[in-house]
């Protein structure tokens, strides 16, 4: 899970983003002193902050580590610089430094690997706009300027009381104006309010209280979202009938993430949808022909199932609107991204449906491998068998971070070969032995 919390210099994000982490055990990541540590290493080389290609050459030999003992420790190429990235002399020249693309780019793949299946709260500028689009809570704060400037004074009386005692509040709210004028205005990921993050506005709040409204935020995310008892009733009734006929049996629950997914399966038979339904611990959502709708019982049974009709040869934007207004509202969505039922021996071409609402939505495709299903009612039987085996299995979400810079043509190829490739993973997993958790 990721919590983003972002917003312009002192207005106590670090502070608050640090105890938001103890609170809830999650790991705490502060992107800025990342840049500043990088800053420090552009000044150690002596790098003029106008000299863009010394600057990305510099990422090179550029060892970032984080230690963990008592307390947080930032190491440059083994140097421990966890006081000296505050000083002023970084403060100087941190905002013109990661204004550099590649500078970002580095940045940001760390920043994705760190958050890649773990719990993180994210402090930065760009985070629930750019790193983390689809963070599972994302906060803006914001605070007047003299509360900034008494904030920011305080702390650097605290770390630097020989160069604060020269500096007076009016100079330190300019150097953190300037600095925020600059981190808004770049390019590349400036300094903004996602359209989906909370606002909280710090001035007159404690630090408590900041981080008790963050919580309560939280704690409403994470409330799962409720099973209508209808719904509950009607796949209990099919996995008990799975269980019995089917044997019907799950794997890789644990990589059913919480919010909004694209879940992305094999599909050779009518049965598939159902089993998926029935192997998710909540509800999801499906696209199925506008025909079946017209079907007395079945149309109402599919459509109170979150059924959405698709009718043939319907512009594929449509189709793309609807599965993307179904995902913002925080829901998942089986895909099949084959199109039709294949063979069940191999994996048909995908369509590119998939893999444009994912490069589009920036959702996480969770793959998933259906075993058995042709066996008890393939493509060209009129009728299911009954008794056998079915499994359905659930591999680790995939996230396409690393692609935002492509093209949309080129993320989406990529995007259709990595679901592919994982889904042939499961399989492969599944047919030697199944030991263990799945890929
Ligand atoms: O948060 P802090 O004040 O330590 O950040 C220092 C600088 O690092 C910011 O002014 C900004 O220029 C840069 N930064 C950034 N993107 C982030 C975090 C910090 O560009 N995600």
């Amino acid at each position: 899970m990721i919590i983003a919390i972002d917003g312009p210099a002192g207005v106590g994000k670090s502070t608050v983003a640090k105890e938001v982490a103890k609170k809830l055990h999650f790991l705490y990541f502060d992107t800025g002193a990342m840049y500043r540590c990088f800053a420090y290493h552009i000044l150690q080389k002596k790098i003029s902050i106008q000299n863009e290609e010394a600057i990305t050459a510099a990422l090179v030999d550029f060892d970032f580590q984080i230690h963990h003992n008592k307390e947080r420790r930032y190491l440059v190429n083994g140097v421990d610089v966890t006081e000296f990235i505050r000083s002023p002399e970084i403060t100087r020249v941190v905002s013109p430094i990661s204004s550099y693309k590649e500078v970002r780019k580095k940045m940001v793949t760390i920043q994705h690997r760190t958050g890649e299946n773990a719990d993180v709260v994210f402090e930065g500028r760009d985070m629930g706009t750019v790193v983390f689009p689809h963070a599972d809570l994302k906060i803006f704060l914001t605070a007047s300027s003299e509360i900034k400037a008494e904030r920011r004074y305080q702390e650097m009386m605290e770390k630097f009381p020989s160069q604060a005692a020269h500096l007076s509040k009016e100079e330190i709210l300019k150097e953190m104006e300037e600095r925020d004028a600059l981190d808004a205005s770049r390019p590349i990921s400036p300094l903004k309010k996602a359209v989906d993050s909370f606002l909280i506005d710090t001035t007159n709040f404690t630090v408590s209280e900041v981080v008790c409204e963050i919580l309560k935020l939280y704690k409403a995310k994470c409330t799962k979202k409720r099973v209508r008892v209808g719904y509950a009733i009607i796949i209990a009734l099919m996995k008990g009938l799975f269980f019995l006929l089917y044997r019907f049996t799950v794997y890789g629950r644990k990589h059913f993430i919480p919010g909004p997914a694209l879940i992305a399966a094999n599909h050779v038979s009518y049965l598939d949808p159902i089993a998926v339904a029935i192997a998710c611990p909540g509800e999801i959502h499906f696209l199925a022909k506008e025909g079946l709708f017209s079907v007395p019982v079945l149309g109402s049974l599919i459509r109170y199932l979150n059924s959405h009709p698709v009718s043939r040869g319907t512009h594929d934007a449509k189709i793309f609107r609807e599965a993307e207004k179904i995902l913002k509202q925080n829901n998942k969505i089986l895909l099949f991204p084959e199109g039709g039922r294949s063979n069940a021996q191999k994996l048909s071409p995908f369509l590119p449906g998939v893999g444009f609402l994912a490069q589009r939505t920036h959702c996480p495709i969770i793959p998933v491998y259906l075993h058995g299903t042709y066996e008890m009612w393939g493509k060209d039987k009129k009728c299911p068998k009954f008794f056998g085996k079915i499994a359905c299995i659930f591999g680790s979400p995939l996230y396409f971070y690393d692609l935002e810079d492509k093209d949309r043509k080129e993320a989406v190829e990529e995007i259709l070969k990595r679901t592919q490739q994982a889904i042939e993973k499961l399989k492969l997993w599944y047919e030697s032995g199944a030991t263990g958790s799945p890929p």
